[in-house]
């Protein structure tokens, strides 16, 4: 029963997933701000457990004018 709960769970998210899949390929990941696709080829970065998109990143920076 809690194997079919997990497979039935597991299938819903990655339709989810895949409906929102552009076409130009996988994200790796989400901006954990904006909640934008950081793909291979992007420049993203980690702050503490957190991935950020380079947007996110350059607007923190300049809010702060301090480097991370
Ligand atoms: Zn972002």
């Amino acid at each position: 029963m809690s194997d079919w709960i997990r497979t039935s769970g597991f299938e819903a998210a990655q339709k989810e997933y895949d409906r929102q899949e552009p076409p130009e390929g996988r994200p790796l990941a989400e901006c954990w701000e904006c909640g934008a696709g950081i793909f291979e080829d992007d420049t993203y970065y980690w702050v503490g457990c957190r991935r950020y998109c380079e947007d996110c990143i350059q607007s923190a920076r300049r809010i702060m004018e301090a480097p991370l």
